[in-house]
């Protein structure tokens, strides 16, 4: 993944979380030529019926189907790549691979690469 996607995800990450809120944001974007084509966040008031489809314990929505949701050609999901984002209130990257549901549901839908912050400075690893 180049440079310039991965500080753009951390900056726009940063910019879209809320410091009074001491929520954890877990941010997905769905990036397409190294254009961000949409965004989700995890959000525990949300609900969404494809969450207990998908194998969740709620029907709160991960960021990873919440992006998802957003994308109206899901047919173009084989030539995506998705990268999550965790970020905490003091803007620290934490790590943000997918659980192993997201990761399942990934897989069958076919999105082509996952990235995730890993804790680790600024630093991304490759799911696959
Ligand atoms: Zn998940």
């Amino acid at each position: 993944m180049n440079q310039k996607i991965q500080q753009k995800v951390i900056e726009l990450s940063k910019a879209l979380i809320n410091p009074q809120n001491s929520y954890n944001h877990h941010i997905s974007f769905l990036v397409l030529n190294n254009r961000i084509l949409h965004i989700g966040c995890n959000a525990s008031w949300r609900t969404h019926p494809k969450s207990l489809e998908i194998g969740y314990f709620s029907e709160s929505p991960h960021s990873e189907l919440a992006v998802f949701l957003k994308l109206r050609k899901k047919d173009l999901i084989t030539r995506l790549t998705m990268i999550n984002v965790r970020i905490n209130t003091l803007y620290d990257l934490k790590i943000s691979k997918p659980c192993k549901i997201c990761t399942g549901w990934l897989k069958i839908i076919g999105v082509r690469h996952v990235w995730y912050t890993t804790g680790i400075n600024k630093e991304f690893a490759k799911l696959w």
